[in-house]
């Protein structure tokens, strides 16, 4: 594009330390679970931001927030970017906020600039990226997709046992959650800027990473039942120690993502609650929270089955039963090759090296790839650290992302 992008960077960091300070814990910690009150301001604020843009705004019946930048072309498809602002209890305030802040300073920027978008270009504000309230992550972008149905939507609860129904409603979304679902014709690109949320960018001292492919997540809850006793009543031989079975297990888990036969195969178990959890007390019951992810679907449904036949002997051998309950298996995408080329000529012209590189941690950008050609844009953040208060990327690295990002977004929507 023959236009002179002049990215306001001042103006974007303060705006990001603002967003930053609404949250429910003391900063720098930013704590930012969905429809909460400091959600809630955290919304309001945003749309008071686009607003002052001149950007047309409309929320969705999950909260997914639209707001347009129109083009002259009002019938022609959207060229779409955007991210989240919710944020998982103790993170920071990167995560999310810089394609969200970062996207609507790209829009300003182009407005500065002159240039007049013949596709409207519109960010997309996701509702609960993160799982932390009802479990199961990226719900607004699972609804625009049709990835997630409206009726087993509605029926999530968190853990006082509300429902999305109830608590959405409450927070004074009110319409109907089967006209989230977008057509398939509504975007012509979806471009979302992102932290990296890993170290490879900043240890090859390369400023930008563009996407090529998003990594499948799967995660399930584990549930092992034994038997409970008193720790000195008990003898070794009569024990059904729902721990001990626990432990093996973890570390077959450990081997399948191990022996996949591919570095892309990753597994974790991140929770281990333990019943009844007292120091005398032989373990009853132990709920385990696994992920296990991998760039190839095939390697990924492999890893599963491997835990499932070990769980099997394990279960047989310690004389434990066990329950698996699976919360989502979603299928690995690909990024759409003309969006990678139009962010890889924006770095081009400006001269900025980038690496075409994997997301191993899942976007919304994940679920729009099912319904628009989706590409990502990555920045460095300090260490890789994400999800924790101490999450930083510097002010060079967010002006960059962004004016590539809006280099791309008036190429995409001329
Ligand atoms: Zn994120």
């Amino acid at each position: 594009m023959n236009i002179a992008i002049d990215i306001d960077k001042d103006r974007l960091l303060s705006e990001i330390e603002e967003l930053g300070s609404i949250s429910e814990a003391d900063p720098p910690v930013v704590t930012r679970i969905v429809f909460t009150p400091a959600d809630l301001k955290a919304r309001a604020w945003m749309e008071a931001r686009c607003e002052e843009a001149g950007l047309t705004l409309r929320e969705d019946a999950i909260g997914n927030t639209f707001a347009r930048w129109n083009g002259s072309s009002s019938a022609a498809p959207v060229v779409g970017t955007g991210s989240h602002i919710d944020a998982i209890p103790n993170a920071g305030k990167y995560d999310g906020v810089v394609g969200v802040l970062g996207g609507l300073e790209a829009i300003r920027a182009l407005q500065r600039s002159g240039f007049r978008p013949t596709h409207s270009i519109e960010l997309l504000v996701f509702t609960s990226e993160e799982p932390t309230r009802f479990g199961i992550g990226c719900l607004g972008s699972r609804l625009l997709s049709g990835t997630l149905s409206p009726d087993v939507a509605r029926k999530l609860t968190d853990k006082a046992g509300a429902t999305v129904e109830e608590v959405r409603r409450q927070a004074g979304m009110l319409g109907e959650l089967e006209q989230v679902k977008l057509p398939p014709s509504y975007h012509k690109a979806f471009v979302e800027l992102h932290i990296e949320q890993g170290p490879l960018l900043e240890r090859e001292k390369i400023p930008l990473g563009v996407v090529t492919e998003i990594a499948a997540p799967a995660s399930f809850r584990i549930t092992l039942e034994g038997a409970g006793g008193h720790a000195g009543g008990v003898l070794m031989l009569d024990r059904r120690d729902a721990l001990c079975a626990a432990a093996e297990l973890i570390l077959a888990i450990e081997n399948a993502a191990r022996t996949s036969g591919a570095v892309d195969t990753v597994a974790t178990v991140g929770i281990c609650e333990v019943f009844p959890g007292a120091v005398n007390s032989i373990p009853s019951r132990v709920h385990l929270s696994v992920d296990i992810r991998d760039t190839d679907l095939q390697r990924r449904d492999a890893a599963i089955r491997s835990v499932e036949q070990a769980s099997q002997a394990i279960a047989a051998q310690r004389q434990v039963t066990l329950h698996t309950e699976l919360l989502n298996a979603d299928a690995p995408a690909r990024c759409a090759p003309e969006i990678i080329e139009t962010l890889s000529e924006s770095c081009r012209k400006y001269g900025f090296s980038f690496l075409p590189m994997v997301s191993r941690a899942y976007h919304d950008s994940l679920f729009m790839a099912r319904i628009a050609p989706v590409a990502m844009l990555f920045i460095p953040c300090r260490n890789g650290y994400s999800h924790r208060p101490d999450e930083y990327a510097s002010p060079e690295d967010i002006a960059r992302g962004t004016l590539v990002l809006a280099e791309t977004l008036a190429a995409l929507s001329a």
